[in-house]
Formats: C-alpha cells, structure tokens, sequence
C-alpha cells in the first residue's frame, strides 16, 4: 500500500475496522517516512468451493439466479430477492470464513427462504435437499406447520 503523500511503498497498519456486514475491512496507516496517516478500505474476499473443487467469488446474483426459479409465480419481487441475497451474505460473512462450500450456501439460504414465501421454500429445499419421497415433502411440511403452530 502506497503512501498517498509521499509515494513510500510501505504502510503500517495502526487499527483495523470489520464493516458490520462483514464485507469490507477499514485499516488505518501510517507511513514510517513521513508519519502521516491515511485510511483504506479493502475488500474480504469469500469464496464458494463446488463440489468440483473449483472456487469463486461468492456473488449475490447467484444466490437470486438459485431462488428465482423456487419462487416462480409466488408474490415475491426483486426486492425481496436482493434482500435475501442480502441475508445470505451477512450470515456467511458474520462467521468470519474466507471459503465456504457451496451446499452450505444453501443451507444459509433456507432459513430466509422459510420467512419470504413457504412454498418457494419447499420447492427450493426439495432440489437441495434432494427430497425423492412423498415422505420426504410430509416430514418438511410437517416442520413448517408444527412451527406454524407454535406461532399462534
Ligand atoms: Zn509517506
């Protein structure tokens, strides 16, 4: 990290600053040839490893494109999608984790799923979860009303 006074090619860090959502890491410097401090704001990297073992980057849009299908001709706009996406991310980046499998995205997923819409829920978990029974839809279907239940 360049010093923006003096162009010295080193910086030291003096305090370092997790943004809320855990997206972002806020560093103080100061440059040890002209003393003056400045601010950087990087970026934390997290990563999705498929079952291939190929990685990359974790993206928002990939959790929608995953969802969008389950919530076909459910009232459920765009915006509740990217406040899912939203979701998803902060609960994965609040774990502090740099790499993270791609089934575990979709257990972070849901969760949230199960608050937006139940039936968009059921269609996106029976894929995940591979369901391949009628047993396996009546023992989901079985949790959301024992919950349902619970609530009332
Ligand atoms: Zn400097």
């Amino acid at each position: 990290m360049h010093c923006p006074f003096c162009r010295h090619p080193d910086s030291r860090v003096v305090d370092s600053r997790t943004a809320e959502d855990g997206s972002s890491i806020r560093r103080r410097r100061q440059c040890p040839q002209c003393s003056r401090r400045f601010t950087t704001m990087e970026a934390t990297s997290l990563s999705v490893v498929k079952r291939s073992g190929v990685s990359e980057e974790f993206s928002r849009q990939k959790v929608v494109a995953g969802v969008r299908k389950a919530c076909q001709g459910r009232p459920v706009g765009e915006d509740d999608l990217a406040k899912l996406a939203q979701q998803v991310e902060e609960k994965i980046r609040s774990q502090g984790i740099a790499e993270i499998e791609a089934d575990e995205v979709g257990l972070a997923i849901l969760e949230p799923l199960r608050e937006l819409d139940q039936v968009a829920y059921l269609r996106f978990a029976s894929v995940y979860q591979s369901f391949d029974s009628l047993e396996d839809f009546e023992a989901a279907i079985e949790s959301l009303r024992a919950e349902r239940d619970e609530e009332a």
